[in-house]
């Protein structure tokens, strides 16, 4: 079958933009995905549909459907296509939502063998996915905050730690690399860490150990910034430096943790392994998945307590080491709310745009708009500054960018502005990680140590997507798993088209105000002082009670 890319230029295959913009999406996560194959995107499992005759029946319905028509989606699967109006939204999806007591991984992987239902990860199933790019901001972020909390604002001269290079732990390199630090990332898969050099996000690579080490301790000897890719098992690695005495200044890993059977390779099993062992033993693969994780852990609880900066960056690696005995395992701090909560508490989170006819151009054009016109805004015009720099371009040229509330809004109706006045060569879709202020509930990732202990109360993402649908946005998704498919998370995922029409304008004034206001109030409702800041100066409507 000929490889999936999205469709680029200003020729229009379906009825409308907007019809065309999510297609565009559909065939672009694909495009940047770890396994076409598989329809798998990123996250181990996470796919943007079910198999490949939703895939085509998908495609089929977006070449055709009207403007005031809705497509239904359900795990992956087109399910009907409902008469709406033309300011509903022209798909709506349910991804992977089990209802609680049978929401555990292994009802999940029973459910998937009946080919009932599919995980989306977050941005795979609803078509947002841009690549690596999606996520390194936030982990700029990360090292940005521990940077100010831990080391007097700067990581030159300072040694990163962490594993995996898959989709979303393939930005960690760049990331590292932008903070001016020396970053080692432990990798399994060789194809994985040649597939960051070839995409620009990782410097160099080795299966030697003392090499990768010397190449960290003389870039941080002269204080210059390197990236390592190590080819290895962090099962193995991990302890192995803590035997050798050696404590790295921030240890984290982004290995897909939170599935065993699919995601972590245990120590001594090559990729292939595991499908070998998948296929025969499953209970097995999965206790050796268990146990290296455990030994991985052990080894980050011991980085810590040799004064490293040890944090979860969401992939429940804890969870997995608590359930097979590590009971210290919640020592280690979730990114979250150790780094980030004071920007989600504004809903200052991970927004993105993508040029949907392929032209870089567009993506400069509003880079160079926000330097000019977000001067305010340290965060963002660091940020651009920072990515027009560093950040290549995955598949469709796109840009994450962290607005908050009222931000978002400007910036978008000025680029519909554009692709109105032709200064942009065509439509840009915008959308957000799921990872956002009022749109995830997960008790060990977004959520975990709220203030007012609501870190399981999942009605917040639902309102998201409810107020989204109602809102006018083009897609609306709800999505649930996480941590090995168990219903640990509830997630809402939104996409809108700028096209230049002024119904977009309408569409992007509501559902981006919208979205960002449940952001705040939702950290308000919890009792954080900077959402309480945030409606006062931004004139949010907030029923105190
Ligand atoms: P992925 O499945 O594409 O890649 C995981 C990589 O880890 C693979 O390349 C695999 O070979 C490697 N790996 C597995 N076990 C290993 C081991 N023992 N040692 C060394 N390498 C090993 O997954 P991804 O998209 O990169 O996501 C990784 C994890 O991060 C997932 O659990 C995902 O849910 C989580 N995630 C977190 C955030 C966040 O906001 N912090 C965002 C996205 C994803």
């Amino acid at each position: 079958m000929e490889r999936i890319s999205a469709f680029r230029g200003t020729q229009l295959r379906c009825k409308g933009w907007r019809q065309e913009a999510l297609l565009r999406m559909l065939e672009n996560v694909l495009e940047n995905g770890e396994n076409q194959k598989d329809l798998v995107v990123y996250a181990a499992l996470g796919k943007a549909a079910r198999n490949w005759e939703a895939y085509h029946a998908i495609v089929d319905t977006l070449l055709n459907i009207e403007e005031d028509e809705t497509l239904v989606i359900q795990s992956g699967k087109p399910i009907g296509i409902l008469k709406t109006h033309a300011f509903a939204p022209l798909v709506i999806m349910a991804n992977c939502n089990i209802v609680g007591k049978w929401a555990t991984s292994d009802h999940f992987y029973d459910l998937q063998e009946k080919g009932l239902i599919m995980w989306g990860g977050l941005t795979a199933a609803a078509w947002q996915y841009i690549g690596s790019q999606g996520v390194i901001q936030g982990t700029y972020e990360i090292f940005a905050a521990i940077a100010k909390k831990h080391f007097d604002d700067s990581l030159i001269g300072k040694f990163i730690l962490t594993a995996g290079l898959g989709g979303m732990g393939g930005a960690q390199p760049l990331a590292g690399v932008m903070v001016g630090a020396a970053i080692l990332v432990v990798e399994i898969d060789e194809a994985r860490v040649d597939k960051r050099i070839a995409d620009g996000y990782l410097q160099r690579k080795t299966e030697d150990i003392d090499e990768a080490l010397r190449w960290i301790k003389e870039a941080t000897a002269k204080g210059e910034s390197v990236s390592v890719g190590l080819v290895g098992n962090a099962a193995d690695i991990y302890p192995e430096l803590v035997k050798r005495n050696i404590t790295p200044d921030i240890v984290t890993d982004q290995t897909s943790a939170h599935d065993l059977l699919y995601g972590y390779i245990p120590a001594d099993y090559s990729p292939e392994d595991v499908k070998r062992v998948r296929e025969n033993n499953p209970i097995k693969l999965k206790q050796d998945a268990q146990s290296s994780i455990a030994l991985e852990v052990a080894a980050m609880l011991t980085f810590k307590k040799r004064g490293a900066i040890v944090f979860d960056n969401g992939n429940n690696i804890r969870t997995q080491a608590y359930q097979y005995g590590v009971k210290n395992a919640f020592e280690i701090d979730i990114f979250t709310e150790a780094y980030l909560r004071p920007l989600f508490s504004r809903a200052i989170g991970p927004f993105r745009w993508v040029a949907l006819t392929g032209e870089s151009n567009d993506i400069k054009t509003i880079d160079n708009y926000i330097l000019e016109h977000f001067k305010e805004n340290n965060i963002a015009t660091n940020w651009i500054s920072l990515a027009n720099k560093y950040v290549p371009f995955q598949g469709l040229p796109a840009r994450i960018g962290w607005f908050g509330h009222g931000e978002r809004t400007r910036l978008a109706l000025a680029v519909n502005e554009m692709v109105r006045t032709g200064i942009l060569s065509g439509p840009i879709a915008f959308s957000r990680d799921h990872l956002d202020a009022g749109a995830m509930t997960h008790p060990n990732i977004m959520t975990e140590r709220m203030k007012d202990g609501s870190d399981t109360i999942s009605d917040w993402p639902l309102l998201n997507a409810m107020l989204s649908c109602s809102s006018m946005a083009d897609l609306t998704a709800i999505h649930s798993g996480g941590g090995g498919y168990s219903g640990y998370m509830t997630s809402a995922g939104i996409t809108l088209v700028a096209d230049g029409t002024p119904e977009a304008d309408i569409r992007l004034k509501h559902a981006l105000d919208n979205d960002t206001s449940l952001g705040v109030l939702r950290y308000a409702d919890a009792g954080y002082e900077e959402s309480l800041d945030e409606i006062e100066k931004k004139g949010i409507r907030h029923i105190q009670l």
